[in-house]
Formats: structure tokens, C-alpha cells, sequence
């Protein structure tokens, strides 16, 4: 079971993953953390990556793409990852078909949390005191609203159109969304 979730910044989809990780015995996948990582590093990249995320814009497909090349060839992951914030475009989506494709794997299903601005700008500055992320200020929460609706929501239809979308009201609790996650991953055939 390969599992996509997507929402725009703070819909949840990184609380969910951990919630879905648990249950499911899954591991999470997401290219924000492992930027975020890199950063840590205080690399040269990792200067350059800070600069992107702090502007609020997507870092480029091939930086992203070296980050997660190496965990969908990896046996220990095989058909037990949870992508958290991949694909962001329609030339990543392409990407992670192409790479999954090479070591015999598919995504079984793509969550769609959605979220007003409104709850996201009150989320993000909730987060903001918890997780101290320098891209959780209104400013750069906007433009990464802003970045999700133009770039990362049209995907949306390109996995519609594979059937493999399903909604999920990320306005809910995170009670109410854990439950209604595992309703849907546990009605997808051949899962247990
Ligand atoms: P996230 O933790 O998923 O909210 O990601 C934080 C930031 O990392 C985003 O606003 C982007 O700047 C960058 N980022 C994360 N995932 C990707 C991706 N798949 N492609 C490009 N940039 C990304």
C-alpha cells in the first residue's frame, strides 16, 4: 500500500501521516522534512533550500527528486510509503510514476484533505509557537496557500481521473479525519 496525501499547508497531512504510519505499519515520506534536514545540515544546498521555502515557492524537481529516489528503490520501503508533499506538480506526479513503475509499485490511494485559508492562517500560527518552522508566519503561509492552488491543486485531476482520489474534510477534528482515513484505507480490496 503506497499512499499519497495532499492539502495545502496546514491541512494536517503531516499529523495524519503520523497517525496513518502508526496504524498501518507505513513509513512517512515527506520531502518538507527532509529539506527541512538538509537545511540543518548548513550546506551550501541547504542554504539555497532555505531561502525557497522561507519565499514560500516550490525548490526545484530535481532537488526534491534525489531526496526520495533512494527510499522508493529501497526493499524496506517497497509498497509501504506514505508521500507527504510529493508530488507538488504535474512534472513530479509524472516523476513518481516513473520511479514506482521501475520497482514494480503503484499508489493504491491519494487523500485530498481540504481547508479553507482561513483555518490554515489560524492553524499556522498555532504551529507557530509548537514546531518553530521559519515558514509558519502569515506572509509566507499565504504564498504557500497561494503556490498549492496555482501549482499542487491541479493534480487533484490528474488523480481523479485514475480513480484513486479520495475527499477527506480536513476542517474535522483530528479524531473525526483519523477515523474517516482509516474508513477508506481499510475499504481498499485486498487490505488488511
Ligand atoms: P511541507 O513541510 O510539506 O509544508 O513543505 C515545506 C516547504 O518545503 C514547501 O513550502 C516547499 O518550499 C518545500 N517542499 C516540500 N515538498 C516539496 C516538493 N515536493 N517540491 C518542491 N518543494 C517542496
Amino acid at each position: 500500500m503506497n499512499i499519497i496525501i495532499f492539502g495545502p499547508p496546514g491541512a494536517g497531512k503531516g499529523t495524519q501521516s503520523k497517525f496513518i504510519v502508526e496504524k498501518y505499519n507505513l513509513y512517512q515520506l515527506s520531502t518538507g522534512e527532509l529539506l527541512r534536514n538538509e537545511i540543518k545540515k548548513e550546506t551550501v544546498l541547504g542554504s539555497q533550500i532555505s531561502s525557497i521555502i522561507n519565499s514560500g515557492e516550490l525548490v526545484s524537481d530535481e532537488i526534491v527528486s534525489k531526496l526520495i529516489q533512494n527510499f522508493i528503490s529501497d526493499q524496506k520501503y517497497k509498497e509501504k510509503l506514505i508521500f507527504d508533499g510529493y508530488p507538488r506538480n504535474l512534472n513530479q506526479a509524472i516523476n513518481l510514476d516513473n520511479l514506482l513503475k521501475q520497482s514494480n509499485q503503484k499508489i493504491n490511494l491519494v487523500l485530498n484533505l481540504s481547508v479553507s485559508l482561513e483555518t490554515i492562517k489560524k492553524r499556522i500560527s498555532e504551529r507557530q509557537y509548537q514546531e518553530k518552522r521559519s515558514d509558519d508566519n502569515e506572509e509566507t503561509a499565504i504564498k504557500r496557500f497561494k503556490t498549492y492552488e496555482k501549482t499542487t491543486k491541479p493534480l487533484i485531476e490528474y488523480y481523479k481521473n485514475s480513480n484513486l482520489l479520495k475527499e477527506v474534510n480536513g476542517e474535522s477534528t483530528i479524531n473525526e479525519i483519523n477515523i474517516k482515513i482509516s474508513g477508506l484505507i481499510d475499504s481498499i480490496k485486498g487490505w488488511q
